[in-house]
This record gives C-alpha cells, sequence and structure tokens, in this order.
C-alpha cells in the first residue's frame, strides 16, 4: 500500500453502501465490512503441477465483490478451484487492470 493510499483510510465506518448485502448490528457499526452479493464467473484457468512442470486446465468459477472496511472500497477475487486464492484491490487498481486486459486483448481475435 502507498503512503497516499493509507493515508485515505478513515477510522470509522459509513452507513451502508447502497450495494451493500449485509445486516449489522448497529452495536458493531464502527468495525463493521459492508460486502457486496459476489458475482460468479464460470471459467477456464491453467495452473502448475506441484513440480512446476506441467499446466493443468480446469473449469473454474471466479468470484468478484466489493468491500468496503473504514471507509475504503476494495474489490476481491475469489478462485476457488487450483490455488485456493483471492486477490483484493483497490478500486484505482481495479480499473487500471480491467483498462490494461483490454488493451492486451484489442490485439487477440
Ligand atoms: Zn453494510
Amino acid at each position: 500500500m502507498s503512503s497516499s493510499e493509507s493515508a485515505r483510510l478513515r477510522p470509522l465506518s459509513s452507513p451502508c453502501p447502497t450495494w451493500c448485502a449485509g445486516v449489522h448490528e448497529p452495536s458493531i457499526e464502527a468495525n463493521v465490512s459492508h460486502r457486496s452479493v459476489g458475482i460468479t464467473v464460470p471459467g477456464v484457468e491453467r495452473s502448475l503441477a506441484p513440480d512446476g512442470d506441467i499446466h493443468a486446465i480446469g473449469v473454474t468459477e471466479i468470484t468478484i465483490g466489493l468491500e468496503q472496511t473504514r471507509g475504503e472500497t476494495w474489490v476481491w477475487f475469489g478462485s476457488d478451484h487450483f490455488a485456493r486464492q483471492s486477490t483484493v484491490l483497490s478500486i484505482e487498481t481495479t480499473k487500471r487492470v480491467m483498462r490494461a486486459v483490454t488493451a492486451l486483448l484489442d490485439d487477440v481475435p
């Protein structure tokens, strides 16, 4: 996290964003984490075998959602087939990734 990103963190959470699918207790409002409903995208994923040599290809599901904690909104991506990994990116980073992927795919038939 850069210093400019950490400077934007606020100590208290804000009221539920319109996309929040959570039910929160008023008593824990200060520490609440707002989460959207996840959008699940089916797809195909390639990964390395444990020996790092052979590529395995299989179906997967990637779940994408929003989370807001302490007033900062993040986009999380979860894939549970191969590596059980998730990635959480800032809104700005997600938009930059989307623009970069779109530019790369413009040259793919
Ligand atoms: Zn909420």
